[in-house]
């Protein structure tokens, strides 16, 4: 525990030297995240600034081992820095899929060379990646997906299409679910790893409700997927044909990515962020009654799950956590989003309708809310993680 404290003390000092105040302000749009790939340009110096101090420390990837670019830091350290941070409300210095889904899959399944190449280039920021795994008709029933990957010997030619897959016009690499055994549901899918640069592969944006278009329809159309790219690194994780075990452990880091919304970001209590449109009473207190014990319950909520999912990373990280945990999380931490922003919008009144206007940052409160109706689906949908809850953790029988 002292040794804890004084890295506490240290990293404290760190982030007052290193981090900007700039990065210490809510993100407001798309320009203020940092995603890294062969594309990417910082919106600002102090953007910059924050991502290359963090990446000499090791802390784009601050647990990662210190030979795939990270700092090596022990599970109790990484809380530590994760607590300081949101102490001053700073920034993650890079927002990247390799950090939140494939990299804690290739830690697992991947080979060294594969470790070697592509945890070093998603650390450094160099590679941005997406994820191919939905299809039409494969969403909820994923292992029917149908994108097929004919055996050339050395290399597949891939041929189908994904639907959804996030910012798959700005990713440089893709990690994607491809049948290449027709006979075998689950035991017929390859986990592979491929350029969206190669021939054959084109994407189509898809307009959502909240105004933005970060998701596309993915097509490949005789996509040659090499299955060495040479001095070991394969273009597949784990073994061929066995992908889907792969998929399904993925999976639960991005369904605990998800339910990270369930703590409300840096926002706090949504009581005190509600206070300026609401206005207060005598007393001090939000002057509507009514709402008050709405975000009053809410608040308490949020403080619970936030103990809930501190309780499920450590046990996670001690490797002492029921496989159906991400679950829970993703189901308890989206629904609260939800909630917190429905309440949002109804404190705000008819200007949190906004949709354009400077005073509304650009109807920032409900393109917010509108892109909250998603939180449920995407990773999986609630009606889905309450099937596996009652099977997997109540031990319903199936209906
Ligand atoms: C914001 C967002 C980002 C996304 N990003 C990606 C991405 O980057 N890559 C990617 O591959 N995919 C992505 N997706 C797709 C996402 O994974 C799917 O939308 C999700 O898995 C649901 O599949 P579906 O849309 O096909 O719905 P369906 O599976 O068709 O479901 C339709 C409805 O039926 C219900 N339902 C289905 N099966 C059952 C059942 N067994 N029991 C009870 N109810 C059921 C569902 O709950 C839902 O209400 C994204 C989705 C969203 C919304």
């Amino acid at each position: 525990m002292p040794d804890l404290e004084s890295f506490r003390s240290e990293t404290r000092a760190w982030l007052e030297a290193n981090c900007p105040a700039e990065m210490r302000e809510p993100v407001r749009d798309e320009a203020d995240i940092y995603w890294g790939g062969r594309n990417a340009t910082f919106k600002n110096d102090a953007q910059k600034a924050w991502f290359e101090a963090c990446l000499e420390k090791g802390y784009t990837v601050p647990e990662w081992p210190t030979d795939y670019g990270g700092a090596g830091l022990s599970p109790a350290e990484g809380k530590v820095l994760k607590q300081e941070m949101a102490r001053i409300k700073a920034r993650p210095p890079l927002s990247s899929f390799g950090i939140w889904m494939l990299g804690p899959a290739l830690l697992h399944f991947g080979t060294e060379a594969q470790k070697q190449r592509f945890l070093n280039e998603i650390a450094r920021g160099e590679i941005r990646w997406c994820q191919g795994y939905s299809e039409p008709g494969s969403g909820s029933d994923l292992v029917s997906l149908q994108t097929f990957g004919e055996d050339k010997g050395d290399h597949w030619v891939v041929n189908g299409s994904k639907i959804w897959t996030s910012y798959a016009d700005q990713a440089d690499w893709i990690f994607c679910l491809v049948r290449t055994d027709k006979a075998d549901k689950y035991r017929g899918i390859t986990f592979m790893l491929f350029d969206m640069a190669s021939e054959g592969v084109s994407t189509k944006p898809i307009l959502l409700i909240s105004g933005s278009s970060p998701f596309c329809e993915t097509f490949f159309d005789d996509v040659q997927v090499p299955k060495d790219y040479g001095d070991g690194v394969t273009g597949y994780v784990g073994e061929i044909n066995r992908g889907w075990d792969v998929a399904k452990y993925l999976l639960g880091h991005e369904r605990e990515m998800i339910s990270g919304m369930g703590g409300g970001g840096g926002m706090g209590s949504l009581g005190k962020a509600v206070m300026p449109s609401l206005g207060e009473d005598a007393m001090g207190r939000l002057d509507d009654p009514l709402l008050r014990a709405q975000l009053a319950e809410l608040d308490v909520e949020a403080l619970a799950f936030k103990a809930m999912a501190e309780r499920f990373m450590d046990e996670l990280k001690a490797k002492k956590n029921h496989p159906a945990t991400p679950n829970m999380m993703k189901y308890a931490g989206t629904e609260l989003n939800k909630r917190r922003h429905e309440l949002i919008m109804a404190s705000g009144g008819s200007e949190a309708l906004e949709w354009d206007s400077e005073a509304s940052n650009g109807g920032a409160k409900s393109r917010d809310w509108l892109r909250t109706k998603a939180n449920s689906i995407e990773g999986g949908t609630s009606e889905v993680m309450l099937n596996v809850i009652s099977k997997r953790i109540l031990e319903l029988p199936d209906a």
